[in-house]
């Protein structure tokens, strides 16, 4: 062949191939998955381009997956008749275009080795994994674009790559020739290739042949009534969408005629899927579909951030099939599917915490994070009071009761207010980094020796909720920094001998001394030093001189002004 030319690959691939053909050897069988999902993108790719009427080469060929082994040799083909790549868009995607994910994965690997075989897939670093059972790749392929020449692609997966020309007629798409190294050859077997491909493959949505024969069978599972689908397939579409090891914790499937016509098919994984903390956020959204093609994938504008932990899948035939994905973002139809859903969800919350709320504990110990959010979505105020969580003073375990320690700590508003004691007008709070020292904080003697209970906030975020809930059931939520000694008086329970001393004008007096004292050693730190008889352990705690705020709010505040 002519014109060929050698490429190294980008720093962090070759690091990321090394630790790919190095120290990866379980779940090798991933790889397949990754070729055959990049495969399903490109035919995805193809087919969006027809359906608003772009000219592509080879019109009228098939839009399938062709894999051939031959088991003797060692050699897998996997061919699709997909988007295909130009000799430039071979260089760029397969070895000089950073990936964002690389950075992210290797760090995963270096601290986990086992999963990283799962993480693949997630990272968006799925080609190259090939090389877990490749010593030879060979990528031949011609782009849909009707003026692109066909180009190839050689690599061993050490430091670089050939590109070349290719002379001769090659047909829409692309060919992946991989040479197996010796302990790999099972991946040349068909019985061993179906197996692999039911597994991980079988929900993609284009006829995949082996040998020509077709091995996928399962529609477009949304598609299907929900009372002739499985709790095994919505499973196993689940694991097929998220590459989630794990069960669903949830599953949503909708069929809406009005006001819009579409199909929902969604799920609430256990645990977020993100490797990084608040990804679910990052990269939140849902694939959108027009009658079963593929228009968009994390679709932002089908679900809002707060409830950016779902996955799932929506298609809709009130749209048009050649809707430019710019237009998304201010579409009336995806507003409309959007409030819908966002209903559905949480219908399908509150449900659980009233049916399973230790289930409910568990999502919110999850996807909180995230959910927490939502206290800036004014139209779902109420159900967002009625499902957010929060630790509490109430819920201490009890000492020995390893059991008891290890459940998730988390109550609703609605049960503080049960919780409350008569006359209570306010539903307490106090931030702090952690249990142990809220446990300490002085401002909770009073309340602790009142049996008043006091809602933990470990986040930042934690304050602005209560701020913006503003009143519960009647109870106005009140950080424990703020309560004066008139509202806390009426309730009693003090134990006697925790209860602090009643002074005497004479003992107060003595005092003064003593209080002027260190307010001249503080000096323009604070602004007054008061003789209280609030606390009965500790000898002294800071309170806001501002009555409206909390001292951590002052401590955001003054973050943000910087
Ligand atoms: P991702 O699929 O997450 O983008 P991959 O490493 O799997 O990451 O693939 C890298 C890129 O290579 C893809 O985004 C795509 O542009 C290109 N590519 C890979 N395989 C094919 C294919 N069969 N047809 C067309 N383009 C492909
Ligand atoms: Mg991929």
């Amino acid at each position: 062949a002519s014109h060929g030319e050698t490429h190294e690959f980008r720093a962090e691939i070759r690091k990321l191939l090394d630790i790919i053909t190095h120290s990866i050897y379980t779940n090798r069988e991933i790889f397949l998955r990754e070729l055959v999902s990049n495969a399903s993108d490109a035919l995805d790719k193809l087919r969006f381009e027809q359906s608003r009427g772009r000219a592509v080469v080879d019109p009228d060929e098939a839009l399938e997956i062709r894999i051939t082994a031959d088991k003797d040799a060692g050699r897998l083909t996997i061919a699709d008749t997909g988007c295909g790549m130009t000799r430039d868009e071979l260089v760029d995607h397969l070895g000089t275009i950073a990936k964002s994910g690389t950075e992210a994965f290797m760090k995963s690997v270096s601290e986990n080795k086992d999963a990283a075989s799962n993480l693949i897939g997630r990272f968006g670093v799925g080609f190259y994994s090939v090389f877990m059972v490749a010593d030879q790749v060979v990528v031949t392929s011609r782009s849909a674009a009707p003026e692109a020449a066909p180009a190839r692609w050689i690599s061993d997966g050490s430091g670089s790559f050939t590109i070349e020309d290719v002379d001769g007629e090659v047909s829409r798409g692309t060919v992946i020739e991989i040479t197996l190294k010796e302990e790999a050859k099972e991946y040349a077997d068909p019985a061993r290739i179906k197996d692999v491909l039911r597994k991980h493959s079988n929900f993609i949505a284009f006829p995949i042949l082996l040998d020509g024969e077709k091995t996928n069978t399962t529609p477009a599972l949304w598609r299907e009534s929900k009372f002739s689908v499985t709790p095994e397939q919505y499973k196993e579409f689940y694991q097929f969408l998220t590459y989630d090891s794990d069960d669903p914790l949830a599953t949503i499937h909708v069929s809406v005629d009005a006001p819009v016509q579409f199909t929902a098919l969604l799920f609430i994984p256990k645990h977020g899927l993100g490797p990084m903390p608040m990804r679910d956020q990052l990269h939140h959204g849902l694939d959108l579909y027009v009658r079963r093609v593929l228009i968009s994938k994390e679709t932002k504008e089908l679900i809002p951030e707060f409830l950016g932990f779902v996955r799932g899948v929506v298609d809709t035939e009130d749209l048009p099939l050649n809707i430019s994905r710019e237009t998304l973002q201010e579409n009336v139809v995806l507003r409309k599917i959007q409030s819908v859903l966002v209903k559905q969800i949480l219908d399908k919350l509150k449900a659980m915490a009233k049916e399973d709320p230790e289930k409910y504990n568990a999502f919110f110990a999850a996807h909180g994070q995230g959910f927490k959010l939502g206290y800036g979505d004014y139209a779902h105020r109420e159900a967002f009071a009625e499902l957010v969580r929060f630790d509490s003073s109430a819920l201490a375990a009890k000492d020995g009761d390893d059991e008891e320690a290890e459940k998730v700590r988390l109550t609703s508003l609605a049960d503080y207010v049960t919780r409350a004691r008569d006359g209570q007008k306010a539903i307490y709070y106090l931030s702090g980094p952690s249990r142990a020292a809220l446990d300490l904080n002085p401002h909770l003697e009073v309340f602790r020796a009142k049996g008043l209970e006091v809602l933990y906030l470990y986040e930042p975020i934690d304050e602005f909720i209560m701020d913006s809930i503003g009143t519960f059931k009647d109870l106005k939520l009140k950080s424990a920094e703020l309560a004066d000694a008139a509202e806390l008086d009426p309730f009693e329970g003090q134990p006697a001998e925790n209860k602090a001393p009643e002074l005497t004008p004479e003992e107060s007096g003595s005092l003064d001394d003593f209080l002027k004292a260190i307010k001249d050693l503080l000096g323009e730190r604070i602004t007054d030093v008061r003789l209280s008889t609030r606390l009965t352990q500790s000898p002294s705690c800071l309170v806001s001189p501002d009555e409206h705020m909390t001292s951590s709010m002052q401590k955001i505040i003054r973050l943000m002004s910087k």
